[in-house]
């Protein structure tokens, strides 16, 4: 290595101060930052991805427990025998060629005063920034019998896409004709909240096709859901919803849909007012922030409070909680919304790396549904950040859902909508 001289110390610091303002200035200082981010879903992947964007001196590793992701959007399509999980399925390979290192273990632990991350193999990882974006978690003990290995074992949730949602599949595809499917809805909030009426309409277009003898009871424990409008249209035009022969019917929590407990030999889901039995049951449970979240003290009730212009956990300094686990209320908790939401945090991160003030935020989130065949649903909203009341705010006429009553050609336009738009968050996140 040459020796620094006057002359050579100039030169470098000239070249320093070339790179400082091309905005890497931990690079002059010979002190590259780490990021840790946990968990490789939406949020952080994205967040790794544009971390390295943005700043290519940060090092940025990311750490999650599988091999591999599988989309949880889209997967109602698997449920209709429309897709496979295998279609939904990604590795982190695109990742790696932007320089993000990704370890395949769980975190089990974060010292906000080390500033360190514990996974279950007994690695540590030092962080000068920790972005943790685990998804949700279960509440296991608010529907009396039902437990994690029921769930796995004959009543899936398949509200993670994976063995559960081809379980699923499978008990649809077995189920006589004629038969009964209950899904039971949670209560808000939860992610993905027009999930379980498309999932609904999912297996009403298999039904259609290969059972059209079959009823579909999605038992809810609220009177109201997302899209609702639009759902009702495309259920009466697609499945006879509102008749004696409807194949979809919606039980609100008035009407006696929450749920209590479940007899699992039976199939037989124990409501407030009556007792319902189906063929083939989905218990989507109550929800909360995924495990580690509780366990790295980020939880405030149920959900991580952050600030809302960085997503910066406002329990533990140079820790950043984003996606399904974060309080990011008016914001739904969603694939596009948790991608938003990691793009303000890698901006943020990467600012004060450099001993700037994060910008004013904006945020972005577009939900497809598809009801049926040629048949889908939208909503979308541009959102601004209302730093008072450190609330995530639609911007008036920004957003809505599509049109009621709109045309074939929109209601068909909208799927191929909805197709491209996995592909393009799928993209932005890991590829
Ligand atoms: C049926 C269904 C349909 C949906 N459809 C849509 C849709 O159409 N549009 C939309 O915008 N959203 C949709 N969503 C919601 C969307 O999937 C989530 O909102 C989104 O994935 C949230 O991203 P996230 O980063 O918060 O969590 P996730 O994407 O769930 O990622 C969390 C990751 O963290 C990992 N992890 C957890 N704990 C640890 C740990 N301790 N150590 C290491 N790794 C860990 C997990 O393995 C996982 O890979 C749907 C969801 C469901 C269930």
């Amino acid at each position: 290595m040459t020796p620094l001289n006057r002359r050579t110390f100039i030169q470098a610091a000239g070249g320093g101060a070339a790179l400082a303002t091309l905005g890497f200035p931990s690079l002059v200082l010979g002190a590259a930052r780490r990021v840790v981010v946990v968990g490789g879903g939406v949020g952080g992947c994205t967040a790794a991805k544009y971390l390295r964007k943005l700043a290519p001196d940060i090092a940025v590793t990311l750490i999650e427990s599988k091999p591999a992701y599988t989309s949880c959007f889209m997967s109602n399509e698997v449920l209709s025998g429309d897709r496979t999980l295998q279609s939904l399925t990604f590795g982190y390979d695109g990742l790696r060629g932007y320089g993000v290192e990704v370890i395949e273990d769980s975190v089990v632990g974060i010292d906000p005063e080390r500033k360190r991350v514990q996974t279950a193999g007994g690695s540590r990882f030092d962080y000068d920034a920790c972005i943790v974006s685990p998804g949700v978690g279960f509440k296991w003990d608010a529907i009396e019998g039902y437990d994690e290995q029921i769930a796995n074992q004959s009543i899936p949730h398949a509200w993670y896409a994976g063995p559960q949602t081809q379980l699923l599949r499978n008990q649809i595809e077995s189920m006589p004709e004629g038969g009964h499917v209950i899904i039971v809805a949670p209560p808000n909030p939860f992610k993905c909240p027009p999930g379980p009426y498309e999932r609904a309409s999912q297996i009403a277009l298999y039904c259609k096709h290969h059972k059209p003898r079959a009823k579909i009871t999605i038992l809810d424990a609220k009177d109201a859901f997302s899209k609702q409008g639009l759902y009702i249209e495309g259920w009466t035009k697609l499945y006879g919803y509102g008749t004696d022969d409807s194949m979809i019917q919606w039980v609100s929590a008035a009407q006696g849909g929450a749920i209590e407990g479940l007899d699992a030999s039976t199939r037989t889901l124990v409501g407030l007012v009556e007792d319902f039995q189906g063929d083939v049951v989905n218990i989507i449970p109550p929800q909360k922030a995924n495990a580690i979240a509780f366990a790295a003290d980020l939880v405030d009730g149920d959900w991580c409070p952050v600030d809302k212009r960085t997503f910066e956990s406002t329990r533990h300094q140079h820790i950043y909680v984003l996606g399904d686990a974060s309080s990011a209320s008016k914001m739904p908790k969603s694939a596009y919304a948790a991608n938003s939401q990691a793009k303000v945090a890698a901006a943020a991160i990467a600012a004060r790396f450099q001993g700037k003030e994060p910008g004013d935020p904006t945020f972005v989130n577009t939900c497809y549904s598809i009801v049926g065949e040629d048949f889908g649903i939208s909503v979308a909203a541009v959102y601004s950040l209302d730093a008072e009341t450190n609330s995530i705010e639609p911007i008036p006429g920004s957003g809505g859902v599509s049109p009621a009553n709109a045309s074939p050609e929109i209601r068909k336009r909208e799927v191929s909508y909805a197709h491209s738009w996995f592909k393009n968050v799928i993209n932005d996140m890991m590829k």
